[in-house]
């Protein structure tokens, strides 16, 4: 499972960086994943700072293509 931060949605809170500080940080004043961090979605800090972030920019999302559709 991947995280991400939309910037678009980040306002800067700085949950997540308190939360797990050791994916995210700041950047310009806003958070984002460190990099090579990106991998960490299944993370259950990393769950709870999406949770928890008061914009919803945090996305956990699943690795690769997701399961093939039936014909
Ligand atoms: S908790 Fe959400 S709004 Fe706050 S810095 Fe992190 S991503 Fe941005």
């Amino acid at each position: 499972m991947t995280v991400s931060v939309d910037p678009d949605l980040c306002y800067g809170s700085g949950e997540c960086a308190h939360r797990a500080p050791s994916v995210f940080t700041f950047e310009g004043g806003y958070g984002v994943v460190r990099p090579g961090r990106e991998d960490t979605g299944d993370d259950s800090l990393v769950q709870e700072a999406a949770e928890r972030c008061p914009s919803q920019a945090i996305g956990i999302t699943r690795q690769g293509p997701g399961p093939r559709a039936l014909p």
